[in-house]
């Protein structure tokens, strides 16, 4: 735990300096202020922050990294009854801080490159940009939690007494099938 966990994380900082000091900086993002993120989610409760980790440091062959770690509780559409859903977004992350394309190229699989210019990182941008990733591509609510479920479970009836039948009929026109070749040769 920080001590000040709800102190605003600054916008921008220099990477470099805080990797050589081996920095950790939490606080939080407000989400209203990143306008990506306001435009996907359904609502945003007043005072929505996301909850920010960012560890910098130097990893055993000197590259610059940050490891880092965000929570934000959102409002999501439920895509089976359309109503809102509660959903807390988790997600973990390990940069490589590059200044070129090809040091991009020549970080390992484990470290996502990410660009540093001028010594300023947007630390606002990647926290939109992990939000982001961190979404759901199709929310749903538990199925217990879902008023839509009563619904669907009345329209679709239960498939399993179907399956002998279904299984008896696709058999039927192979047996025919091998029965006319037998008969050719
Ligand atoms: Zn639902």
């Amino acid at each position: 735990m920080s001590e000040a966990p709800n102190a605003e994380l600054p916008k921008s900082v220099d990477p470099y300096r805080l990797a050589e000091q081996g920095s950790t900086l939490e606080g939080v993002v407000p989400l209203v202020s990143l306008s990506r993120f306001r435009d996907t989610v359904s609502r945003l409760p007043e005072g929505s922050e996301c909850h920010v980790s960012l560890t910098f440091g130097l990893d055993e062959e000197r590259r610059r990294v940050v490891s880092g770690k965000l929570s934000a509780t959102v409002v999501l559409e439920c895509q089976r009854c359309m109503g809102d859903m509660q959903s807390q977004l988790e997600s973990g992350f390990e940069l490589g801080l590059v200044a070129s394309e090809q040091q991009a190229q020549q970080l390992p699989k484990n470290l996502e490159p990410f660009p540093v210019e001028d010594f300023s990182m947007d630390v606002w941008t990647l926290v939109e940009d992990e939000l982001l990733l961190a979404l759901p591509a199709f929310p749903l609510h538990d199925r217990s939690e879902c008023p839509a479920t009563k619904d669907l479970e009345a329209l679709e009836p239960d498939p399993e007494p179907e399956e002998p039948e279904a299984e008896s009929t696709r058999e039927n026109p192979f047996s025919v099938l091998a029965g006319l070749k037998n008969t050719k040769h």
